[in-house]
């Protein structure tokens, strides 16, 4: 193979056909060839051998929460994607809510460009904002490059970014098919939510659980359909937690609706039961529910219903996360941890890594277009992540790399250590330690 650069030699390599010995030849930062096991290394190609371990693409992270300008303090694009790159995770899009400006105007989206163009250790693509008074930027902000837009149905927690009444949702999602756009939705029902019990001051789980009832993300997906039905709009569920919405979303499927879905590492792997009184690092919008919901879940992402696993990544400084479930800032911290949190429970269900691949890489990269992204096939970016599926390590929140040492998933043994991850063909992060940024934006519909 004239060309080939550096050959990666692994008894366990993730290609979408599944897992098998092989190795895979790298070009001009591309994957140039999957080659067998025994292939020799072509002249001046270097050979990384790397025995047992796993080789799976690079994960695709379409939910994270940068916070970057305005609330770095949170979470910032170094310190994010440094965390990404130690965690696998080679491409990000960042939500358009929580930094300041949000991602509502070509102004403001040229403004998050301007702050993580240099800091990036990933490649980085970002979301628009759908928000009341914006519906005749929607159109600008494709042009520029978003990858589609987010919208709320309920109060997003930010005053800055409003959610969308009934009337409002109808001409966005609209406007946004006039261009066959991409309509992402934070999917609870204002109404329902209303009509459940407040959750003021309270430290018990209990509380918080019963302030946003499956039934509120049920009727959420339930409009959602209607409307991108009647509209022919092309939509997608964000952060799934209640199960009880999973039929519905596979009838629409079947029924030409335009609907996808993704689900959270948290809700496949923390249940309601286990969360301590006061323990508002697990507090995030919908919900962690109960065990037999996380078994659902599984289910629906076993049989395809469910099409992602992203980390809705949303984390805030300590203070924010005071122990009372009204008042404490919901969002899980998690982005260097979903691949290793997913493969631990998905290994215990009988789950292969080629499934983890294919719902927090391929499917991840489908859902934003990212044609280049997302799997070991020639043609693709050289975006791969080194995993020793069978090691484990107990999460030291103070070891990660996010901004702020708060997360769920503290003191929490997990399968899987992430050895090395290279972005187009370059050594990112080794062990933990990652190289200086060279992470590129990314522009929906250019290639990289
Ligand atoms: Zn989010």
């Amino acid at each position: 193979m004239s060309g080939t650069e550096l050959l990666l030699r692994s008894t366990r390599v993730v290609t979408p056909e599944g897992e098998r010995p092989a190795a895979v030849a790298v070009a001009a930062g591309r994957i140039a060839a999957v080659l067998p096991h025994d292939a020799a290394p072509p002249a001046g190609a270097r050979l990384v051998e790397l025995g047992t371990d796993a080789l799976l693409p690079g994960l695709v992270d379409t939910h994270v929460h940068i916070n970057d300008p305005g609330r770095a303090e949170w979470e910032g694009f170094a310190t994010a994607t440094r965390a990404a790159a130690a965690g696998g995770v080679t491409t990000l899009l960042d939500m358009p809510l929580n930094s300041v400006p949000p991602t509502t105007t070509p102004e403001h989206l040229a403004v998050k460009r301007a702050v993580a163009r240099a800091a990036s250790h990933v490649d980085l693509g970002f979301w628009g904002g759908a928000v009341p008074d914006n519906t005749a930027e929607l159109r600008p902000l494709h042009e520029a490059g978003v990858f589609g837009f987010k919208c709320f149905l309920s109060p997003s927690g930010v005053d800055e970014f409003p959610e969308l009444d009934a009337d409002r949702l109808a001409a966005a999602m609209a406007e946004i098919a006039a261009f066959d756009g991409l309509l992402i939705v934070h999917a609870e029902d204002p109404a329902r939510l209303a009509e459940a019990p407040a959750p003021d001051g309270s430290r018990a789980y209990a509380d918080f659980l019963a302030s946003r009832p499956p039934a509120a993300e049920h009727d959420a997906v339930r409009r959602l359909i209607a409307l991108a039905g009647r509209l022919g709009a092309r939509v997608h569920v964000l952060h799934l937690s209640a199960a009880t919405a999973l039929p519905l979303i596979a009838e629409a499927r079947a029924a030409g609706v335009r609907i996808s879905a993704e689900t959270c590492p948290h809700f496949l792997t923390l249940t309601a039961e286990e969360v301590p009184d006061g323990a508002t690092e697990f507090k995030c919008c919908p919900p962690i529910r109960e065990a037999a919901n996380q078994d659902a879940l599984w289910a629906g992402l076993a049989v395809g219903t469910l099409d992602c696993v992203v980390s809705d990544h949303s984390p805030c400084t300590a203070d924010l996360k005071i122990p009372d479930f009204g008042a404490a800032w919901g969002g899980i911290s998690s982005l260097q941890l979903g691949l290793p949190a997913v493969w631990t429970a998905a290994r215990a269900r009988g789950h292969r890594l080629a499934d983890v691949a294919r719902w927090m890489a391929t499917g991840p990269a489908a859902l934003a277009g990212l044609d280049r992204k997302g799997a070991i096939a020639p043609g693709r970016d050289a975006d791969l992540v080194v995993l020793d599926p069978e090691a484990t390590f107990t999460v030291d929140p103070a070891a990660l790399h996010h901004r702020n040492p708060v997360t769920a998933y503290a003191g929490r043994t997990l399968h899987g250590v992430v050895r090395a991850t290279w972005l187009r063909g370059r050594l990112v992060a080794e062990d933990g330690r990652v190289a200086e940024p060279t992470g590129r934006l990314l522009t929906r519909g250019l290639t990289t």
